[in-house]
């Protein structure tokens, strides 16, 4: 999927953060706020926010980023001890405002609100089932869904209407849900996307990453299980396991590109994963080089790792522009062509005249890797040798991240010498799938690894795989590729 701002950069785009807290004697609504800040690189479309006072629950979302979506004023309008939280990058379902979360329903039990992180494999039939039996959805996205089942089984109680929804559904899914006096959180049974839970100060809390609960005070104590329920009210924070476990299958992305380099999931920080994968990266791509550069700001752990072990020289040859955010604006053909720099810059003291090897966590489609290093050697760089800390992206995504169809995958119809020509470098090396699951410190059969291997852990069925999976399957060669050593 093209999108406006993709010429400011291609690489893959998060899925959306979550979150619950319950703050006794607090307005949850301000707490969830400045969590929710803490997620916006998980989702900068839109944000929202749905609160509970006991008796009803009152919600706001818009379209733009947590600070342009919520004021005092807002705030002031969501009275209340217990809140969910969302932001937003639409993977199914267009980027509009009756697609942002959460989303609003009516039950059994009063008012709910959803917000969900992930992706439903199984949507078409659920919707068509749900359309057929009278149900007309508001949105288009697959977590009205979530929520239209949730109410048709809310006559259940609120823990039984979870298990009942989770039956029904198949993919990628952590979700919150609030209703007038509970916050139900649960995991997919494979665990794909991540969820976390902790407490806040007197109250408890739930979020997709460790790193929402750090501004507001709150501690994350638990990676919440897969196909677990987490239930948070006036009684405390406790735990049930809704839907029996499957394979597990927890997104190895997270850890190499979407969460924030400070949160901690599968007994790790992602910061420290990174750093490991640089290393990994040192002893399996090596280069004759002078200087490690990373490209800011997911390279930079990497980049340290490659450096500590490679014995080169680690340096800041770029800064990042740290107040573009997404736009729709639509460049000219000659700020399209010059894309990145709209929010890389080139240190060139630092540059000139040196071998680099260049650190940067993945290539989607190549464009933006290809205007590095182009901008890298304009500034005066003699060699340029890209390291990557993911193996090549070779197949679409259908577990709610932003690549999802193989013709746009550089990967899926280049070789790694092709690619290497394409972006102009004078050596490209990729890690192994078995190095990057060696640094997050987990077996390879824990992870996901579809959009490297095509072995998807949740069958994909066919009406949804046809036109992603299009493209001839071209596999290019995992090595280095050295023009000029
Ligand atoms: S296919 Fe790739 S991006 Fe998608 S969940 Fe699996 S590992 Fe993550």
């Amino acid at each position: 999927m093209t999108r406006p701002d993709d010429w400011l950069d291609d690489s893959p785009k998060e899925e959306c953060g979550v979150l619950g807290v319950y703050v006794p004697g607090a307005e949850a609504a301000r707490v969830a706020f400045f969590a929710l800040y803490a997620l916006q690189h998980r989702g900068q479309e839109s944000a929202g926010l749905a609160v509970s006072d006991g008796r009803q629950v009152r919600m706001h979302k818009d379209m733009g980023l947590v600070s342009q979506v919520f004021d005092e004023d807002v705030l002031a309008t969501l009275p209340g001890e217990m809140a969910v939280g969302h932001t937003r990058y639409s993977t199914t379902g267009a980027s509009v405002l009756h697609n942002a979360q959460p989303i609003f329903c009516q039950s059994v039990v009063g008012e709910i609100g959803v917000a969900h992180n992930g992706n439903l494999i199984n949507a078409r039939e659920l919707r068509a089932e749900l359309t057929a039996e009278g149900e007309a959805f508001d949105g288009t996205a697959d977590s009205e869904i979530i929520a239209r089942l949730l109410v048709r089984h809310m006559h259940l109680g609120p823990e039984n209407a979870v298990a009942a929804t989770m039956k029904r559904l198949e993919g990628a899914f952590s979700v919150c849900v609030l209703t007038p006096g509970m916050i139900l959180a649960f995991r997919d049974p494979h665990g794909v996307r991540p969820l976390m839970a902790g407490s806040v100060g007197d109250g408890w809390m739930v979020a997709s990453e460790s790193c929402a609960f750090f501004p507001v005070g709150g501690v994350a104590t638990h990676e919440v299980r897969p196909g677990e329920l987490v239930i948070i009210d006036r009684d405390g924070m406790r735990f049930a396991q809704a839907a029996p476990p499957r394979k597990e299958a927890k997104c190895l992305f997270e850890f190499i590109y979407f969460a924030r380099p400070d949160s901690k999931m599968f007994e790790t920080t992602i910061n420290a994963a990174r750093r490991r994968m640089g290393m990994e990266l040192a002893r399996e791509q090596p280069a004759s080089a002078d200087i490690v550069v990373p490209v800011p700001d997911s390279g930079i752990p990497a980049a340290r790792g490659f450096a500590e072990v490679s014995g080169l020289p680690f340096v800041d040859g770029m800064i990042k522009n740290r107040y573009i955010h997404r736009t729709f604006i639509q460049p000219d053909q000659r700020m399209r062509e010059l894309g990145v720099r709209m929010k890389l810059a080139p240190m060139v003291d630092e540059l000139a005249g040196k071998r680099v090897v260049l650190v940067d966590d993945s290539i989607v489609r190549a464009t933006t890797t290809r205007q590095i290093v182009r901008m890298l050697l304009d500034s005066g760089a003699r060699e340029v040798h890209v390291r990557i800390t993911a193996p090549p992206i070779k197949w679409p995504c259908f577990y709610g991240i932003d690549m999802s169809s193989r013709g746009e995958l550089a990967a899926a119809h280049m070789t790694v010498e092709e690619i290497r020509a394409h972006i102009g470098a004078d050596s490209l090396g990729y890690l192994s799938v078995e190095a990057a699951t060696r640094a997050v410190g987990k077996p390879s059969e824990r992870f996901c690894l579809a959009c490297f291997t095509g072995d998807y852990p949740i069958p994909v069925p066919d009406g949804l795989s046809k036109d992603a999976l299009a493209h001839p399957p071209d596999v290019g060669q995992l090595a280095t590729v050295v023009v000029k050593p």
